[in-house]
């Protein structure tokens, strides 16, 4: 045990190396993928969305030419900066970006997770922490008694004490990076900057331009030609890859693809972008903040606390909301600004040879900060995929079903949280308590009424479970989220004697006191070094759950 608050002992370091049970992890390089495709790829878009596409077609497309194309008069969205820890490996070693130059360019801070303020009356919260499938402080004995899930693991322990996974040993610091995932807070207009510098540099064309009109090519399911710039500029190419956002200025407006909406389990449709002081607490995970016509998001970032009141415009108008988020976190450092969004997807991402990538293809409403995982998710899978075959269209099936997939999972997951939260009494929270749509999550529901948490049950049982879930978070995933809103009280009772559990508690509470703050971090000489492992032991991206699910816990977590 630790005796002061220098000095750990090497027992306990070795100890909590086996609490949090060290996974062998792979490295999976950024190498060139044997991809066959050549030609010109064209990208239309310049969010965030467009600058991975085009730095992962450079990357892994050896033979292909990319430009992309952005308009001057549309700006991109200027959000999207919470992510889950499969940002890491896509970053770094997907798209080979520098560790040293990410911290340089973008500043990110890192997030174990998301504190839900949410699910049982307040005051009252829960962590969703991103190592959830491990259980290194037991999810039986935490609810039982403590009565919340937040001692369940180390990760959820060092949330709840503002603390980060390094842990300081006298003048020695240990890193537990690889046994505790973490993700990035990324500053979205830093974020894009710097994509759009790598990108440039590793040869992708800019073209500053709107797109007005195609010109096609002829065949059996239409394809595009070229697309056509204002003073009759046209770019022609054999791969359209359409990123334009909300517009799907290509897939939508000349493929034709179909909106499938969402509308009926997710009522948010807009959100009140906001900025707070953090006065040098950078809180090393998301908060999601119950309020009375929906949810407010805090991502910390070095500077201050980027945050955004997600609402419905049936509910509350744009006033109305921001009185209600000054009223209760106090004066905005500048003004805020209104984005509206829409929850749903389209019906086919892949037509001819365009395919949809980002909010062109789709979006739900940000709660559990699905977007980008989105992205570099449909992102493997197409060069996956172009990298067997030279027919585009022979593809799209399988593009399309797997990520149409993906989005109604993550629809029917999102929809728990909006079915079962209890904080406030609302119009708005009374509707969605009473008319939210959970359809496709009523099978698992029954079942973990009944066998509760579901993790722990027979494997026959998760197996079977396995098929039923549609949301690729995992059956922890599906615990955590479940029993962190007191779903059900009748759960299996722990397989500990309490004290046996208190004792690993406070030994776990213990080195979350030696553990650094993010602040801390950031001012570390050595950040990267300590970084540079954690990337290079990343877990390997596999394809997507639905397509082939097998264990209780999530690939991309
Ligand atoms: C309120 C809110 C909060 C969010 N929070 C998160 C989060 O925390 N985590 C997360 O992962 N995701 C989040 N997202 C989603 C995330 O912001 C987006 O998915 C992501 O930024 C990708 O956007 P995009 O690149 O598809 O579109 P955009 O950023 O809208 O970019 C569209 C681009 O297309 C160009 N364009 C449009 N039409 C044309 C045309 N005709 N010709 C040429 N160019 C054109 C525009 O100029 C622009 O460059 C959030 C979204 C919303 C709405």
């Amino acid at each position: 045990m630790a005796t002061s608050p220098n000095d750990i002992s090497d027992v306990d370091l070795g100890w909590l190396w086996a609490q949090l049970a060290v996974e062998r992890r792979f490295r999976r390089r950024a190498q060139p993928a044997d991809s066959r495709l050549q030609g010109h790829a064209v990208v239309v878009g310049g969010g965030t969305a467009g600058y991975l596409t085009a730095l992962t077609l450079i990357t892994h497309c050896p033979r292909l030419r990319v430009s992309l194309v952005e308009s001057p008069g549309i700006p991109i969205i200027g959000v999207g900066e919470a992510t889950v820890p499969g940002i890491l490996p896509f970053l770094h070693n997907w798209l080979a970006i520098d560790v040293a130059e990410l911290y340089r360019e973008v500043q990110p801070t890192w997030k174990l997770g998301i504190r839900f303020e949410w699910g049982k009356p307040a005051p009252y919260y829960f962590n969703a922490p991103f190592d959830w499938a491990r259980d290194s402080g037991g999810i039986l004995g935490s609810l039982q008694f403590t009565g919340s899930v937040n001692d369940m693991t180390f990760g959820s322990m060092l949330m709840s004490g503002d603390r980060v996974p390094i842990v300081r040993n006298g003048a020695t610091l240990h890193s537990a990076l690889q046994q505790v995932p973490i993700a990035y807070h990324l500053d979205n207009a830093r974020f894009v900057a710097a994509l759009k510098n790598i990108a440039l540099a590793r040869g992708v064309t800019y073209v500053p331009g709107t797109v007005l009109d195609v010109r096609r090519r002829g065949s059996a399911v239409g394809e595009i030609a070229a697309i056509l710039l204002e003073h009759g500029v046209e770019i022609a190419g054999d791969l359209f890859v359409d990123c334009s956002g909300f517009r799907g200025r290509l897939i939508t407006q000349v493929m034709g693809a179909q909106a499938v909406t969402y509308n009926s389990s997710l009522f948010t449709n807009k959100a009140i972008v906001f900025e707070l002081p953090h006065h040098g607490l950078i809180k090393p995970y998301t908060t999601a903040t119950t309020m009375r016509s929906g949810w407010t998001w805090n991502i910390p970032q070095k500077d201050c606390d980027h945050c955004g009141y997600v609402f419905s415009d049936e509910f509350a108008s744009d006033d109305e909301a921001v009185k209600e988020a000054t009223e209760r976190f106090g004066a905005f450092l500048k003004d805020p600004r209104a984005v509206s969004f829409r929850s749903g997807r389209i019906d086919r991402p892949w037509i001819g040879n365009v395919v949809a990538i980002g909010n062109a293809q789709g979006f739900v409403e940000p709660l559990e900060s699905t977007a980008l995982m989105m992205i570099t998710i449909s992102l493997q899978l197409l060069i996956e995929l172009l990298g067997r075959e030279d027919e585009l269209s022979e593809l799209s099936d399988l593009y399309n079903r797997a990520t149409c997939q993906l989005w109604d999972g993550l629809r029917w997951f999102l929809s728990i949280h909006y079915k079962y939260n209890k904080q406030v009494d609302s119009e708005f929270w009374e509707s969605a308590r009473r008319d939210t749509d959970i359809a496709g999550a009523e099978d698992i529901l029954r079942i973990f009424r009944q066998r509760s948490p579901l993790r722990f049950r027979s494997r026959s049982l998760r197996v079977a479970v396995d098929r039923l879930e549609p949301f690729f978070y995992g059956l922890a995933g599906v615990d955590t989220i479940l029993l962190g809103q007191g779903v059900t009280d009748d759960v299996m009772p722990s397989t500990e004697h309490e004290a046996q559990w208190r004792e690993r508690k406070e030994r776990l509470m213990t080195l979350v006191t030696h553990c650094l703050t993010m602040t801390e971090v950031l001012q570390t000489d050595d950040l990267f070094d300590r970084i540079q492992p954690l990337v290079s032991a990343v877990p390997r991206m596999r394809p997507a759950r639905s397509i082939s699910a097998s264990d209780s816990s999530s690939p991309w977590w």
